[in-house]
């Protein structure tokens, strides 16, 4: 096909900053190997993409949370380091775990007997210690069905561990008792915010995502770990705006003075939702340049009065510190990262 035209939206990606942090939150896990959360299409950064870098780095456990992201992933890892998070709803799942070689996370007594009636074989299994969401709860784990389970990673999932919860010390206190009493080859219990609460969390292997793409969940974070995704946006046209104009839909903004403005191609569909709009700002180096009017599917409109350098065709910066842009939106570092657009993830 005739090749396509350069974008006028694009995502630059640090694949060496992606390595660090893998690097970092690896050390910070202690004796644990740190593994990588890589579902939801390696959040949003393409999961091909972000397995390849992680696995350069060198995590060995990958995890997804549907079946469907799994070519993505063993396109670039061995089949044999994935696991995915969801566990097998149908005997099809079964038979796909059992086909490509991935690892199933069994969460019910049900899964864990769908699993055993379809042949059985090394799974991982997530244990319910206070999130009440996946898992076999505590009560269950008497059950003689999972004494014949050949469990590669036993693992639980913390609540609340991006806060200075004693739910986290609960949770951690009743995995090692669970770990005491079911036999696995490796234990998990970590996320990224898990790591931070130090090594009694770690146990053998650690399942970080959101720092990994530059999420900071707890203050043991800050200044360890680095931006990887840069938005960056170019300008589609430069307009005068009269006095007593308004701009975009709803007039939302009306300008008090003759402005010059320019429309810019990113919008809500590449992820750049409207909570991020009123007071916001994008950049062009370094300078802020005010969002004016709503955010539109494909378009926002930027003052430029005191830009005169910036023109038609020039990029623009879309401000991306997670933590940073998470406290002015009120959208967690999770959906910034998450709602990325496809315009935004093909580039
Ligand atoms: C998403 C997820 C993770 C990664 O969590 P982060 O908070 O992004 O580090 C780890 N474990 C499980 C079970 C998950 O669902």
């Amino acid at each position: 096909m005739t090749e396509l035209p350069p974008p006028s939206l694009r995502l630059d990606f640090d694949a060496e900053a992606l390595a660090a942090n893998w690097r970092t939150l690896d050390r910070m896990s202690g004796s644990a190997a740190a593994g990588a959360a890589v579902k939801a299409d390696g959040y949003g950064l393409g999961a091909g993409r972000v397995a390849s870098v992680l696995a350069g780095a060198g995590a060995r456990d990958f995890y997804v949370a549907h079946w469907s992201e799994v070519p993505a992933v063993t396109a670039e890892v061995a089949s044999s380091q994935v696991a995915v998070l969801h566990g097998p709803l149908t005997d099809a799942d079964c038979a796909f775990a059992r086909a490509s070689g991935v690892r199933p996370v069994l969460n019910s007594l049900a899964q864990v007997a769908r699993w055993q009636a379809s042949g059985g074989g090394l799974c991982d299994l997530m244990v319910d210690t206070g999130i009440n969401r996946l898992g076999v709860p505590l009560s269950s784990l008497g059950d003689p069905s999972l004494s014949g389970l050949e469990i590669d990673t036993l693992m639980s999932h913390l609540a609340s561990a991006d806060e200075d919860s004693t739910l986290n010390t609960l949770q951690a206190e009743r995995f090692a008792q669970v770990c005491a009493s079911l036999p696995a080859r490796r234990r998990s219990l970590a996320n990224s915010a898990g790591i931070g609460l130090g090594a009694s969390f770690a146990f053998d292997v650690t399942r970080p995502g959101i720092s990994l793409y530059g999420g900071v969940p707890r203050a043991e974070f800050a200044g360890a770990i680095r931006q990887v995704a840069f938005p960056k946006a170019a300008v589609l046209q430069v307009r005068e705006v009269a006095a007593g104009e308004g701009v975009g839909y709803n007039a939302a903004f009306v300008a008090l003075r003759s402005m010059r403005v320019g429309v810019v191609s990113l919008g809500y569909a590449d992820g750049f939702l409207r909570a991020r709009g009123p007071g916001n700002a994008l950049k062009y180096q370094g300078e802020p340049l005010v969002l004016l009017g709503k955010v539109s599917m494909d378009m926002v409109v930027i003052d430029l009065s005191f830009a005169p350098k910036v023109g038609e065709g020039d990029w623009v910066d879309v401000p991306f510190d997670l933590p940073v842009e998470a406290a002015r939106s009120g959208l967690s570092q999770y959906e910034l990262l998450t709602t990325l657009g496809r315009r935004l993830r093909s580039s």
